[in-house]
């Protein structure tokens, strides 16, 4: 069953004992020690920082080991870890910092030199210790076998992360997850691994006993590495491989080297581990399945996969910050027989597709997403109207268009502000852009609103072509697949990647500035 908190899930995980947890290059950290560690710094946060249950410990580094084991101590204290997004300048750092009234905030050295002004107290790793805060190593102090966890009394309800939004539509929002959140989050996964296994056609008795090791390609600031796929090893007691940064050479490497297992990421991670030049350099027998989620899967995904790695088990994912990663996915036989739907939700998730006052729709009719469960978060940190706008009744009110069809699976139509409203016809981004993926020369599109006079806004396509095509070929194209209304009155070739987020979201306000200059 799912553990009631984080200090039962890292209790344990110490069952796991010598096996390895954490490999970040040649340092390997084992389930006990990365339990001492943990639990030592949760003592010292404790005793030497005061911090109590409920206060907040934010986490500003890239995937080092010390972000695992800070998360880890954290929660075990009692505290609300607030993983901070590295790429964050420091304006951005200071904003989260302030909003959540961090006490003490874990760093590396690139961030601590974006830090110097906090009013948190610093703890600094890798890199060096500006004057007035202090090593992590040094902090640790004394590891010492017979170490524990700091006596404190946690009920499931107790909040446990403020993790940041994406910020795609907006500021950031601090979504503050409880302890039922995160232990219920591994279990989802499993459950989401052991169907994916049975709809891929295999035995799940046959890997039962094998150990997984996860090559982690996303930061552990976002609710998928954080969630999906760190906190879910430590569960099944698996092997993490951290890489300083993500790059599909070294990801090549990484999955020889260490006979990964499993990936989990963006579908942008894995579209381009995929396309690498080395792909067939590498012995990658090892990986039998590729997960992704977090952002729109390029419809072409699914056929790169059948052609580059065939027979490993493909899963899209669908989580949310506010869902605790996971919530609906499609895998294995399902997600080839409906490559466009992101499937069926996890067992404890309850979908709604709502009209805009919240009342049910009919099978097949589009509307809000609106999800229930076990998942979902207690709500935004110091955010009361944002809170009630978007949790209501229980309902995490998603943002996103959807259907469901008779079988139950869900399909994504568009966010609700991914739209262009031409001359009041709401035109929907992502359907523009699955037609334009039909084209054999289309490899990536965004399609953007112009602003228009008369009709408020037209619809425009950015897009990266793998061969010429003009835009008479593709509007002609789309013409046989979309409603004229809906077909881009102008498109721009862009020759390198369209921009995106850590999390695989397409940058469309970079975009619309880079094309038009607003
Ligand atoms: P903000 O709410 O601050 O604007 P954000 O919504 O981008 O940011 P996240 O919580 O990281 O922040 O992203 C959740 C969103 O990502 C979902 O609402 C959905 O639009 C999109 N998404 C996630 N998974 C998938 C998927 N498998 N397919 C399509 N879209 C997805
Ligand atoms: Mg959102």
């Amino acid at each position: 069953h799912a553990p009631r908190d984080f200090r039962a899930l890292l209790e344990t995980s110490r069952f796991h004992g010598d096996k390895v947890f954490l490999t970040y290059e040649d340092e390997h950290i084992t389930y006990e020690e990365h339990f001492r560690r943990a639990a030592t710094l949760a003592r010292r946060l404790v005793d030497e920082y005061g911090v109590a249950k409920g206060d907040r410990v934010a986490i500003a580094m890239r995937n080092y080991p010390e972000w695992v084991i800070s998360f880890s101590a954290a929660l075990a204290a009692g505290a609300v870890a607030v993983p901070l997004n590295a790429w964050w300048t420091p304006q951005e750092l200071e904003y989260g910092l302030s909003d959540s009234g961090a006490k003490v905030v874990i760093a590396d050295g690139e961030r601590a030199a974006k830090l110097t002004g906090a009013d948190a107290a610093l703890i600094v790793t890798r890199g060096e210790v500006p004057a007035g805060a202090r090593s992590f190593t040094d902090v640790l102090g004394e590891v010492e076998a017979g170490v524990t966890l700091p006596p404190v009394e946690l009920s499931p309800e107790d909040p446990a992360t403020i993790f940041y939004t994406s910020g795609t539509t907006g500021l950031p929002k601090g979504a503050l997850g409880s302890h039922r959140n995160v232990g219920q989050s591994p279990m989802t996964v499993a459950y989401s691994m052991l169907r994916g296994t049975v709809r891929a056609g295999k035995d799940p008795a046959e890997t039962a006993g094998q150990r997984r090791v996860t090559l982690l390609t996303v930061p552990l600031f976002h609710v998928t590495g954080c969630f999906a796929v760190m906190i879910t090893t430590m569960f099944v007691g698996g092997g993490l491989v951290l890489m300083y940064k993500w790059d599909p050479g070294r990801a090549l490497e990484l999955i020889e080297r260490e006979k990964i297992t499993g990936l989990t990421g963006v579908p942008t991670n894995v579209w381009q581990l995929l396309s690498h030049p080395d792909l067939d350099k590498h012995d990658v027998s090892s990986l039998t399945a590729l997960s992704y989620g977090g952002a729109p899967a390029p419809p072409k995904l699914l056929e790169h996969i059948t052609e580059r790695l065939p027979s490993r088990a493909p899963t899209n994912g669908y989580g949310m910050t506010e869902t605790t990663a996971l919530a609906i996915n499609n895998s294995g036989a399902d997600y080839y027989a409906k490559p466009d739907s992101i499937g069926l939700p996890m067992p404890v998730v309850d979908v709604k597709i709502a009209d805009p006052l919240g009342r049910e729709l009919p099978v097949g009719e589009v509307g809000e997403l609106c999800l229930r469960g076990p998942n979902v978060i207690l709500g935004y940190w110091n955010r009361p109207e944002a809170t009630a706008e978007t949790f209501v009744d229980g309902w995490l009110h998603t943002g996103d268009l959807a259907r469901v069809d008779e079988e139950g699976f869900v399909f994504i139509v568009d966010r609700a502000k991914d739209m262009v409203i031409r001359g009041g016809e709401n035109v929907y981004c992502a359907e523009v852009e699955a037609a334009l993926f039909e084209h054999p020369a289309v490899d990536d599109a965004a399609v953007i609103g112009i602003p228009h006079d008369e009709l408020g806004e037209e619809v425009g396509a950015v897009v990266r072509l793998s061969s010429p095509a003009s835009p008479e070929e593709l509007q002609a194209f789309l013409r046989e697949r979309i409603a004229a209304f809906k077909v881009p009155v102008r498109f721009w070739v862009r020759e390198t990647e369209l921009p995106r987020n850590p999390g695989g979201k397409i940058l469309k306000t970079h975009l619309r500035r880079e094309v038009l200059g607003s």
